[in-house]
């Protein structure tokens, strides 16, 4: 029986700078009996440069001979277009994948008989499942940087201040949506010494949130917005516009306020709107961690951009923060991913079980079908080319 080659591509997408194997991923695949090749520069933006890859026993090859050797390829982000055209049956693409929000990809995939395989729709709650749980590594990198973020545009201190100049007040930090980001997010803004208060829609976010050291903001509307495996619902029309109301006030006292909220293969909803934009204070500062292409939680900001207000406030549309966080991101993820692909491999080969509770949530496509459940409901037929409207998440959790 031939060697299992893993490679590991470059990313190609703008601004990504993770890598989905570090050189310690690399010897511990080996551990399980794989080769693994990884094209060449493709953890320069993690600051993983190729002799470091070499060194813990990887091959370094181009693109092309790369990906004609693979077996399984790893990615970070979906593939790109061009390299679609060069894969054949039989190979397995592992990586975010996120196949609610890509159907062309699935069907690409499907159709050229690839097994799809996707980091998405992992059971995050079972035990044995949690090394591989890339949606909260990387979402504990976005909340930790978000902080940092709007730091950044804040032109004030965070924590309070007694100096011979005088004293200044500590910033007051709203973080929206206590999920695993809003959580990594509430704990760093109070390590810089903010004045720190959170909120969620799910009540067992509460004690999550007070345990931190920070406020849990109860709002007289009492939405319970619990739903299905730890997740938020989608709340109704009425509950949304009584949220949005009620926040403004709490969001206008505040410095900083920092949003987070998504809700499974829905679009995020709409928790700061652009009149509670315009009652904020000129020089305070929102991040909006769920801004993507198909919306976000803020009115106004703009994925991968920085919108300043005419009332002076600035909106960070933070698209992508884990990349900003490439080495520790990666690190993470590479853990998530060689944690994975041990469960995929028996005997030395990739042997695909649609029995097995992990493989079912991330298998997405074997064999020239789609095998998962959740995308197929999603998949339009060829001829159709739009996701069903609001039919999908930015992040495109599966479970
Ligand atoms: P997520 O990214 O889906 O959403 C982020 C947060 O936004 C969630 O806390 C959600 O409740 C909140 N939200 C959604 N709509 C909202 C609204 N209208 N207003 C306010 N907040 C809103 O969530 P996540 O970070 O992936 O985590 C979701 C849940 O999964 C949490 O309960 C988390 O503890 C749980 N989880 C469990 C495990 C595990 O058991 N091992 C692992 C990871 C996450």
């Amino acid at each position: 029986m031939s060697t299992l080659r893993i490679a590991v591509v470059k990313e190609t997408a703008a601004h990504e700078r993770r890598v989905a194997l570090d050189p310690d991923g690399v010897k511990r695949l080996q551990a399980i009996g794989a080769q693994v090749l990884v094209e060449v520069g493709a953890g320069a933006g993690a600051w993983f440069d190729d002799e470091s890859y070499q060194a813990a026993g990887a091959q370094l090859l181009q693109r092309g001979e790369l990906l004609a050797q693979a077996d399984l390829v790893l990615s970070v982000g979906p593939p790109a277009e061009d390299v679609l055209g060069t894969l054949r049956a039989g190979q397995g693409w592992l990586g975010l994948l996120a196949p609610l929000t890509n159907p062309e990809l699935v069907r690409a995939l499907t159709d050229r008989g690839v097994t799809m395989i996707s980091l998405d729709g992992l059971p995050r709650t079972l035990t044995r499942a949690q090394s591989m749980d890339a949606l909260s590594s990387q979402a504990s990198a976005a909340g930790y940087k978000a902080v940092l973020v709007a730091a950044e545009h804040y032109d004030r201190f965070f924590p309070m201040l007694m100096t011979a100049a005088g004293t200044s007040k500590p910033a007051a930090v709203l973080v929206l949506g206590a999920g695993v980001a809003g959580l990594q997010a509430i704990g760093t803004a109070r390590r810089l010494g903010a004045v720190v208060s959170g909120y969620d829609v799910r009540p067992a976010a509460r004690d999550e949130v007070k345990s931190l050291g920070a406020k849990f903001l109860e709002l007289k509307a009492g939405i319970a917005g619990a739903g299905e495996g730890g997740y938020a619902r989608e709340l109704t029309a009425e509950e949304r516009q009584a949220q949005q109301q009620e926040l403004a006030e709490h969001i206008a006292r505040h410095d900083i306020v920092i949003t987070t909220a998504q809700v499974p293969g829905r679009v995020p909803p709409v928790l700061v709107t652009a009149d509670t934009v315009a009652r904020m204070r000129p020089g305070s500062v929102v991040v909006d961690l769920a801004a993507s292409r198909l919306g976000g939680n803020v009115e106004g900001s703009v994925p991968g951009e920085t919108v300043l207000t005419g009332n002076g406030v600035r909106l960070v549309g933070a698209a992508n923060l884990p990349s900003q966080m490439a080495t520790s991101a990666s690190q993470a993820l590479s853990r998530n991913m060689a944690a994975l692909v041990q469960h995929l491999v028996s005997d030395g080969q990739l042997a695909i079980d649609l029995e097995d509770e992990i493989q079912r949530g991330v298998v997405i496509s074997h064999g020239g079908e789609i095998v998962s459940p959740a995308v197929a409901a999603v998949v339009a037929p060829a001829s159709v080319t739009a996701p069903p409207a609001g039919a999908a998440s930015s992040e495109g959790q599966l479970s």
